[in-house]
């Protein structure tokens, strides 16, 4: 794990929030990063939504080496995407699970660019959904 394959197991969510998960994964799968994100029970590496009492969206929690022995933990934030999605909580929810993704690749919040990025927390979360060009050519030159 800390390659641009890695397997994740979904903990304690329904079928919905697996199928953000899912939608996650295939967000950057069908990139031209050359990841390879799966789901699988036994993955060392979790996802999982909760109606937490936090700030945040999304929390993406590593451990261990990039390269070496990098495991990680993300947990979205179902509430405070409630709170604030309007309409749009699948939008804001697959944004934000994708966006969780990406740590998991190496990327970090609000990159220095003046380029659209999935990254930037004042991206809109309804319309950026997937990955843009630029995280994908981060992805790139991180593992290339
Ligand atoms: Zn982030």
């Amino acid at each position: 794990m800390p390659k641009r394959s890695f397997n994740v197991k979904a903990v304690g969510i329904n079928p919905t929030w697996v199928g953000f998960l899912d939608t996650g994964r295939k967000n950057w799968n069908n990139t031209s990063a050359g990841t390879s994100i799966g789901r699988k029970s036994n993955a060392k590496a979790t996802f999982t939504a909760g109606r937490y009492n936090t700030s945040w969206y999304g929390l993406y929690s590593p451990s261990g080496i990039r390269g070496i022995n990098r495991v990680f933990k993300i947990k979205v934030n179902a509430k405070k995407l409630a709170a604030n999605s309007g309409s749009k909580m699948t939008q804001w929810s697959r944004s934000t699970t994708t966006h969780e993704l990406g740590h998991a690749l190496s990327l970090d919040d609000n990159p220095n660019t003046s380029k659209a990025s999935l990254m930037k927390h004042g991206r809109n979360r309804a319309t950026v959904q997937k990955p843009k060009a630029y995280d994908i050519s981060e992805v790139k030159r991180i593992y290339g």
